[in-house]
């Protein structure tokens, strides 16, 4: 997210940045840091942002030089439509459009160069399904002409440098050759089954969790939701630290809560990364049993039944999530 800005943006260049949860806050605050005028546009928790919103900005001014958006705010599972806003800001030679994709890239499609994205970044700790520790970030040639004239100091994540280092077939600086390695595998196993497919399996398990989820009185949060993973209200009188606390004593299963506002009221599933269709179905009778114990009654014991069973039978004829 550094790297994406400190080679596009220029001190004192006016940057819209879209804030639609945790993650555009902070990339908001890194705007300022690196000199930016920003123009913050907040949207509510749990909202796509309206792009007729944006095209109305953008239109009353000329001067803003970068756009910047999470693809997926992690924060609320919301997806935004990238697409529209790539669209949008396309037709202004002025202005880039910078993308953070580390929920979204190799999660669901995000077609750079169709979609008319500038910069974009990805994480290899999450759709890539590895550990943390590298990130994957590439420009357009729109964004390249300003890179090379842009004043901003930097020095580590300067890409001209790097650049220049990749022709001769090495890095600016030593790399994390071991998650490289990997990532290699990861690509194979990807490309193997088609990025088609990935993207169906990892929406196919979103789409499981989200239908029992809803049957056991869980509401989804985000009003335009990723595929690449799912946030969910808890029902009236829960906790959701403390649902997920126990979930985790009981059966060693680790979710996400919500930060902020959202703290103890929403609970969020990841769908990327190493996912059985046992592990999908194992989860359902989790959440179920962890419901019963933080709101005795929530469900009944039949209840509970018929919902494990009829989980068990839609993995079974699903014929491969
Ligand atoms: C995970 C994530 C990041 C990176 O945050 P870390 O704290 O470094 O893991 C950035 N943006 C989004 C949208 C993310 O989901």
């Amino acid at each position: 997210m550094e790297a994406l800005l400190v080679n596009t943006l220029a001190p004192g260049d006016k940057i819209l940045g879209i804030n639609s949860g945790k993650f555009g806050e902070r990339w908001c605050e890194m705007a300022k840091v690196f000199g930016g005028h920003l123009i913050e546009h907040k949207v509510p928790w749990g909202h796509a942002v309206d792009v007729r919103e944006i095209d109305k900005i953008l239109a009353l001014d000329p001067d803003i030089k970068i756009v910047m958006t999470q693809a997926c705010e992690t924060s609320t599972g919301v997806l935004h439509d990238i697409q529209a806003l790539g669209e949008l800001i396309h037709k202004r030679p002025q202005t880039l459009f910078l993308v953070d994709g580390i929920t979204a890239l190799g999660a669901v499609p995000l077609p750079m160069d169709e979609w008319k994205i500038d910069g974009l970044v990805g994480g290899s700790q999450k759709a890539f399904m590895l550990p943390t520790g590298l990130s994957l970030f590439s420009f357009s040639k729109k964004a390249w002409a300003k890179i090379e004239q842009n004043p901003q100091p930097r020095f580590y994540f300067d890409a001209r440098k790097e650049r220049e280092a990749n022709k001769k077939g090495e890095t600016y600086f030593s790399s994390n050759v071991t998650l490289i390695r990997a990532l290699d595998v990861v690509l194979d196993l990807i490309l193997e089954q088609g990025m088609d497919q990935l993207f169906r399996t990892i929406q196919a398990r979103a789409d499981f969790i989200r239908f029992f989820a809803k049957k056991m009185g869980f509401c989804e949060y985000a009003l335009r939701p990723s595929g690449s993973l799912t946030s969910l209200a808890v029902p009236l009188g829960i906790d959701s630290q403390v649902f997920r606390t126990e979930l985790e004593k009981r059966f060693s299963i680790t979710i996400m809560g919500g930060q902020d506002q959202l703290k103890g009221k929403i609970i969020r599933i990841g769908h990327m990364g190493y996912i059985t269709e046992t592990s999908q179905v194992e989860l359902i009778k989790s959440l179920a049993a962890t419901l019963n114990q933080v709101k005795p009654g929530h469900l009944s014991a039949e209840q509970i039944q018929v919902l494990c069973a009829e989980a068990l039978e839609k993995k079974e004829s699903s014929g491969g999530l």
